[in-house]
């Protein structure tokens, strides 16, 4: 058997312990990720946090909203939804008023 080796929590590879960086406050002294998993982990971070700061300067420059301009497809869509809405709630006003007598 050659050497000790450690399961990567995040990759799930068996790799020997010199792929894993220390951390002191974990149970036997390694990371629970391999050193490619780190990397990879903080390069994600840097990227949401490089997405989050373009997305707060966005809103800082007050960009504004596309007029809300509905297509006459949507118009219908709504329509037909209200309207069957509306025969719903008469149908069961009727059911309810047929129950009652
Ligand atoms: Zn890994």
């Amino acid at each position: 058997m050659a050497g000790k080796t450690k399961t990567c929590k995040r990759c799930g590879a068996d790799k020997p312990l010199a792929e894993f960086t220390k951390v002191s406050r974990n149970a036997d002294g390694l990371n629970i990720w391999c050193r490619p998993c780190v990397k990879i982990r903080s390069a994600e971070l840097k990227a949401a946090k490089e997405f989050h700061e373009t997305v707060k300067t966005a809103k800082v420059q007050k960009i504004p909203p596309a007029k809300k301009t509905l297509t006459r497809e949507q118009k219908d869509a709504a329509n037909a939804r209200a309207k069957a809405k509306r025969d719903e709630a008469r149908e069961m006003r009727a059911a309810a008023m047929e129950a009652s007598k």
